[in-house]
């Protein structure tokens, strides 16, 4: 399998040669050449597999059809490593959860930092480590984070050998739980820095280094955003086991509901669609920063400033543009490389958007690629979480909240609606306590994280010290 850039950059590069980058060098986003066809005989092929020898097994054959240049033997041994029930909680690794019939909840926050993105952070972790040692290189992951992010590349890159990661954050300004879940690691490789100002001045100063493209190459500065291909391959495979676990036959289609902010985890139920699986509507649940909501409504893809960015109670989701919508943008356009670049170039870089609300394609993001989508605000939040725990005797986080409440706008009777569950309630317990009066459950490997001891330095927001911190660290 190949990969080529959505702006247009055909150059044949194979899935280890783009493992380890970011943006593409034209600016695009890596995407294969086209979607492996899973027809009906797969699917009941990996339905058994999945029934039968588990999560793993179904991530390899997955993994398999994309990725062509790491032996089977060894991709099939990093699945194994990665998707364990001791890592993972349960056998199903992605259980289902029914709050009614036919109305699901996809559990997939029951890793290591208990929000989804370690499910595709915890196979990085394992696959940057075995490509690295390949090469005889070195990794030093640079990046910013406002929480979950962060927390999930920590505990997938502790203690890994060849990586070490610097990761800032606002200081003070991340949950009490967040902060103890990064900042009692104490792992050598990982290297908590707590930044004096906001998410933004963190961000800034990955830019800034990264910039720096001699800095850059001298210190084997790398990062693990969410547009990383192997990323987004990994949250494929769970579309196909919640498909597995809420039909009995290929003939039924689902849907699925997506709490979203930059677009990765909606992108690979897309991909999953895009390969066959019966799904019929993906829908698409934002928070107040409802750039995409607004797009799937109107045609119009209009990023925001900071100032219009909100700061809301599903802060996962407080995103101004999605960075990984492109991914679609190209498959919307029929994959038309120049007309990409051009929406991204001279329409977002250039004007902050672009309008296709004129145009055929336009249409086609519903009635062909099945997309749908709706807002939900913090009033909705807490009502929702209200109305699932007294009906149901289930508590859900801030951002499912967002998911279980634009899927109930979308929901066909008769036909299965999987929500996809991206973080665990105990994360933001402030809003839970707001909604139902009392803290949320945690589970208790966590109990007492908060009193451990922290390795953490405070530093003030300049790209200068952080350079000089990794060049000490690095030796
Ligand atoms: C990251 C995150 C999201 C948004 O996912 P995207 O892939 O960025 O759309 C939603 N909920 C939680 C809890 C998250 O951590």
């Amino acid at each position: 399998m190949n990969y080529l850039s959505t702006r247009g950059d055909a150059t044949p590069r194979r899935f280890c040669d783009i493992l380890l980058e970011g943006l593409a060098p034209d600016g695009g986003l890596y995407l294969p050449e086209h979607y492996p066809h899973v027809d009906s005989t797969m699917l009941t092929h990996w339905r058994n597999l999945y029934a039968q020898h588990g999560y793993a097994t179904l991530a390899f054959e997955i993994l398999s059809l994309y990725i062509d240049d790491i032996p089977a033997a060894d991709l099939k041994a990093i699945c194994e490593t990665t998707y364990t029930p001791e890592v993972f909680g349960t056998l199903e690794i992605v259980p289902l959860k029914s709050l009614q019939p036919k109305f699901y909840l996809e559990g997939l926050s029951n890793g290591p930092t208990l929000a989804f993105k370690d499910m595709a952070m915890q196979l990085l972790g394992n696959l940057f480590e075995y490509e690295l040692g390949r090469r005889g290189e070195q990794l030093n992951i640079l990046g910013a984070t406002s929480g979950d992010t962060g927390s999930a590349a920590e505990y997938a890159m502790r203690g890994k050998q060849g990586i070490r990661v610097f990761m800032l954050s606002p200081h003070g300004r991340m949950s009490a739980f967040q902060q103890a879940q990064m900042f009692s690691l104490q792992d050598p490789n990982i290297h908590n820095i707590a930044i004096e100002g906001v998410f933004d001045d963190c961000q800034d100063i990955v830019k800034a280094v990264s910039n720096d493209l001699g800095f850059k190459r001298r210190h084997k500065i790398g990062t693990v955003n969410s547009i990383n291909w192997a990323r987004l391959l990994a949250q494929v495979v769970y579309y196909f086991a919640g498909y597995f676990q809420a039909t009995r036959s290929n003939a039924e289609q689902v849907s699925f509901a997506v709490p979203s902010g930059n677009f990765g985890n909606i992108c690979a139920g897309h991909v999953a669609r895009m390969m066959g699986l019966p799904i019929r509507q993906l829908v698409l649940a934002t928070n107040e920063n409802d750039v995409l909501d607004e797009f799937f409504r109107t045609g119009v893809y209009r990023v925001r400033g900071s100032a219009d960015t909100h700061e809301t109670s599903s802060p996962s989701m407080d995103i101004s543009k999605a960075s990984n919508f492109e991914r679609f943008v190209f498959d919307l356009l029929g994959r038309d490389g120049a007309r990409t670049k051009a929406l991204f170039e001279d329409g977002v870089a250039k004007q902050g958007q672009f309008d296709l609300s004129q145009d055929p394609a336009f249409a086609q993001a519903r009635e062909r690629f099945g997309f749908v989508s709706g807002k939900s605000t913090h009033a909705d939040r807490l009502a929702t979480i209200r109305d699932v725990y007294e009906k149901f005797d289930v508590m859900i986080d801030t951002h499912t909240a967002d998911g279980v409440k634009v899927a109930r706008e979308h929901a066909q009777p008769g036909e299965p609606m999987i929500v996809l569950e991206t973080a665990l309630p105990i994360k933001f317990a402030a809003t839970i306590v707001e909604a139902l009066g009392r803290e949320p459950d945690r589970p208790p490997k966590f109990d007492g994280i908060e009193a451990l001891p922290r390795r953490v330095r405070v530093m003030p927001a300049d790209a200068d010290g952080i350079k000089r911190l990794v060049v000490q660290e690095c030796g």
